[in-house]
């Protein structure tokens, strides 16, 4: 991103692995019981609070000295560490290139430092997928699901290997690192989500104006029955804005408070707004033209939502969300949440509007679903093409690319 002469040592890069996004730099502090946490500018320690990081404390934190800046994708998590970083990490505990079993097999992604193609290596004892490594400068790629995964198994089975020495120390190296990591960090690039922050206030704005002031919902409402009938047409457009009680709105700007900014700050700001605004237009239109309660008014922003959701899905399939529940950090799967909003709607349409589960407009969130699982690939292959574009070091490589392989190393 800078073109700063002064930081050359700057990686400008591509994530390697789902290429969605360039790498940007990670600050690691050791705290006082010896794991690394994410400092913010400032050094302090950042901590994690209703689905996002946040600076804690008052003033910087005693670190120890230590720091550590290693280079993250804010998308997928995977990270890249310069050679030397892991072993900082680590302690002084091992050198990572003794405990590289010596096999190693070239792999497709590309050393974000632009050395051509990385190999990939096992980091034996407890670890069954091989890390990605560059020959040339040692660096070392972990994905984020990776980190996740080793970081389980080396606490709970790691240190079990027992036969060989190097394969003991191997895990023992390994469980260090991985254990201490944070293996989720702040994402430092993410902007204002303006898109996201736009709809809410409009929404409550008009919800208020519906309430005291001189919307009249029904009329604005979309009713397939007399859209059929009347060819009131528009009502497709201005039914998204409505809501139907403080707990349909409350809870529509909850889950799009949550997923919308992350899935705006991958799609840039105007791109999020049409694909919102087209989720909820397929959804009302899904809706007009497929139920059979024709004479129930349809509204909400739900089938924007929809679509919100299912690109978040796309982009971040393997994501898991960050809640305080009474005081207590908890990471919560997508599928909950998915679960969570089905069963909003259903109590919705229980509870809501009285009419029973019909009351849900289904096909209107099915169709902003939908849109949400097709457009998104689109979207994200554009994306990509974007990130490579203003990046030194894309993700494809050219076929005659470097491939970095000197002579194989003996045990
Ligand atoms: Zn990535
Ligand atoms: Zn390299």
């Amino acid at each position: 991103m800078s073109e700063n002469p002064r930081d050359d040592h700057r990686i400008s890069a591509q994530c390697p692995a789902c290429q969605l996004h360039e790498l940007v730099p990670v600050t690691l502090a050791r705290q006082a019981d010896g794991s690394w946490q994410q400092v913010d500018d400032t050094g302090n320690f950042v901590t994690r609070a209703l689905g996002r990081l946040r600076p804690s404390g008052s003033g910087p934190q005693d670190t120890g000295g230590a720091t550590v800046q290693i280079d993250v994708c804010p998308v997928c998590m995977g990270a890249w560490f310069d050679h030397g970083e892991l072993d900082v990490l680590s302690g002084d505990l091992d050198d990572v290139e003794q405990v590289l079993a010596p096999d190693q097999a070239p792999a497709q992604r590309p050393c974000p430092r632009g050395h051509g193609r990385l190999v990939e290596q096992m980091l034996p004892g407890i670890i069954r997928t091989p890390v990605d490594r560059c020959q040339r400068c040692g660096g070392i790629w972990l994905d984020g699901h990776e980190r996740r995964k080793l970081a389980r198994a080396t606490t709970s089975e790691g240190q079990g290997t027992k036969t060989e020495r190097w394969l003991k120390r191997g895990a023992i190296w390994a469980a260090q690192v991985l254990t201490h990591l944070p293996v989720e960090v702040d994402n430092p690039a993410r902007g204002t989500p303006w898109v996201v922050y736009s709809v809410l206030t409009t929404l409550f704005a008009v919800f208020l104006l519906q309430i005291y002031g001189p919307v009249d919902t029904y009329q604005w409402a979309m009713v397939p029955g007399r859209l059929r009938a009347e060819g009131d047409w528009w009502t497709l457009g201005t039914n998204i804005a409505l809501h139907a009680s403080w707990v349909h709105i409350l809870g529509n700007a909850y889950f799009l408070y949550v997923f919308g900014d992350n899935v705006e700050h991958l799609f840039g700001h105007l791109r999020f707004l049409a694909f919102y605004l087209l989720a909820g237009l397929v959804g009302a239109t899904a809706q007009a033209l497929l139920t059979t309660k024709t004479a129930m008014p349809v509204m909400g922003a739900s089938g924007c939502i929809a679509g919100v959701l299912g690109a978040y899905l796309w982009a971040f399939p393997r994501q898991r969300l960050f809640q305080v529940i009474l005081w207590i950090q908890v990471k919560v799967p997508m599928w909950i949440y998915l679960f969570v909003w089905v069963a909003f709607h259903l109590v919705m349409g229980f509870f809501g509007t009285g009419a029973g589960a019909e009351g849900v407009a289904w096909f209107a969130h099915l169709g902003g679903f939908v849109v949400g699982l097709g457009i998104t690939p689109l979207v994200l292959a554009w994306r990509r093409r974007e990130v490579a574009r203003r990046v030194r070091v894309p993700a494809r490589l050219p076929p005659d690319a470097l491939v970095a392989m000197p002579p194989t190393t003996s045990a």
